[in-house]
């Protein structure tokens, strides 16, 4: 790995052109090895691009270097009582949350895409260096912007294979100052009625969550589906209002959560301590014993009303789940533990993949075990359109071989 200065880097790329090698741009490398295996290639990491440029706390925006982790942001935004309205990545405690640049790069939300949207949608403007080393830069640095190709979001869940994000311009909300859960735990058709009445109904949850009886079991909780509803508010009538407004259309009994609870069932929920021999596949770990046990890390989404119609797939049992009910995407993996179930074989991905896809959605794997080779995703149906826009952004075909998104096999 090559871990240039600020400085240093636009030449280093330039030169990387010049010889034609190939590279993958990288944030501080923490995700570097999920998904599609990349071909022989350097990484060329962001660490030396760390930093926040500027905080406009009246105008709710910040500028940042794309190596600045994204747990030094949010501490840096509290004290002004705002945040940037993204989830924790999974796997954030053994891992480390990563920096922003790969956070973008992935374009990965969790559950407060349900009231913030996605990451795509907090990013207001970025600076990037193109595969020949040149500068370039996309929207700008206020939230009302100018017209034009919206270079932005073709770099969210770009998987490092247009360019190098140099600096971001993101969008920071106020932190509310009442946050509560509430647990709700039933059968997936009861769950999946109180979900469709809260998803139309006028209230604005945080977050609505699914989970599988596996993930509950996880956290402690009765092993059976659960919906986890994050509320939000400025003052505690409003809060006590939604809670009441809920608590009249649940035939279910309601559990609630006070913040601190509600924040510390949401880790159990991404903790990557459940999947085994997970941390054996980065770059450098050490090789200190027997085979990591299989593990699988799939991400998936399907058309939200059929959220508990995937939920009941055979091939999904056993699995610890965690899909948000408003965009029905989420994660799904191998739990760690006694009785946790390891032996989901690469076909049952595969009819998963299908059945995610008859019931509108895609699946997409992170991570498998070792010496199984399932392709990341399918070929999208704009594949030729995509290759177009990879030779432009990437003439000489350098950046991170192997790994396309859309494109199963480049
Ligand atoms: C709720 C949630 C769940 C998530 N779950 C997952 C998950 O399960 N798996 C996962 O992989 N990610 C997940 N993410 C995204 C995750 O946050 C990022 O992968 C992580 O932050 C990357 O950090 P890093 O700096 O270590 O990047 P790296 O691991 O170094 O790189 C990650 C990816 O981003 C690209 N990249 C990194 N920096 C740049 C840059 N400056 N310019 C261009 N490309 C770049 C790399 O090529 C690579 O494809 C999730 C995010 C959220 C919000």
């Amino acid at each position: 790995m090559i871990s240039p200065d600020a400085n240093d880097l636009q030449d280093l790329v330039r030169q990387l052109h010049r010889e034609g090698t190939a590279w993958v741009p990288c944030g501080l490398g923490s995700r570097l090895d999920w998904g599609p295996p990349l071909q022989d290639c350097t990484p060329v990491s962001c660490a030396g691009l760390r930093g926040i440029i500027e905080h406009k706390p009246g105008d709710f925006t910040i500028s940042v270097r794309a190596g600045t982790p994204l747990l030094e942001v949010q501490e840096a935004l509290a004290p002004h009582r705002q945040w940037l309205a993204v989830d924790r990545p999974w796997g954030s405690q053994r891992r480390g949350a990563g920096s922003l640049g790969g956070l973008v790069a992935r374009g990965l939300a969790g559950g407060y895409r349900q009231r913030y949207l996605a990451v795509r949608d907090q990013l207001i403007g970025l600076s990037l260096l193109r595969a020949d080393g040149t500068a370039a830069k996309a929207g700008g640095r206020v939230v009302k912007n100018v017209a034009g190709y919206d270079l932005m979001r073709l770099f969210c869940g770009s998987w490092g294979s247009l360019g190098l994000i140099t600096e971001l311009n993101l969008r920071t909300l106020p932190q509310p100052p009442i946050r509560r859960g509430l647990l709700v735990q039933g059968s997936l058709a009861e769950l999946g009625a109180l979900s469709q009445w809260l998803l139309g109904s006028s209230l604005s949850p945080e977050r609505l969550d699914w989970w599988s009886a596996p993930l509950a079991a996880l956290a402690g909780l009765e092993a059976a589906p659960l919906l986890l509803i994050g509320l939000a508010s400025i003052s505690a009538e409003s809060l006590a209002e939604q809670q009441a407004a809920i608590a009249t259309h649940s035939r279910l009994p309601l559990r609630q959560l006070e913040a601190e609870a509600l924040e510390s069932l949401l880790a159990c929920a991404r903790d990557d301590e459940a999947i085994p021999g997970a941390g054996r596949h980065q770059p450098g770990a050490p090789d200190d014993g027997p085979e990591p046990e299989p593990a699988w890390l799939l991400r998936l989404g399907v058309s939200p009303d059929q959220v508990p119609q995937a939920l009941a797939s055979p091939e999904l049992e056993g699995l610890a789940i965690d899909l948000a009910a408003g965009s029905g995407v989420g994660l799904a993996w191998t739990p760690a533990g006694p009785g946790a179930r390891a032996d989901l074989r690469p076909e049952a991905v595969l009819r998963l993949r299908l059945q995610c896809q008859r019931l509108g959605g895609w699946l997409t794997v992170l991570h498998q075990p070792s010496g199984h080779a399932v392709p990341a995703w399918d070929d999208a149906p704009s594949r030729a359109l995509i290759e177009q826009v990879k030779r432009q952004f990437d003439p000489k075909l350098q950046l991170a071989p192997g790994r396309l998104p859309g494109v199963a096999k480049p």
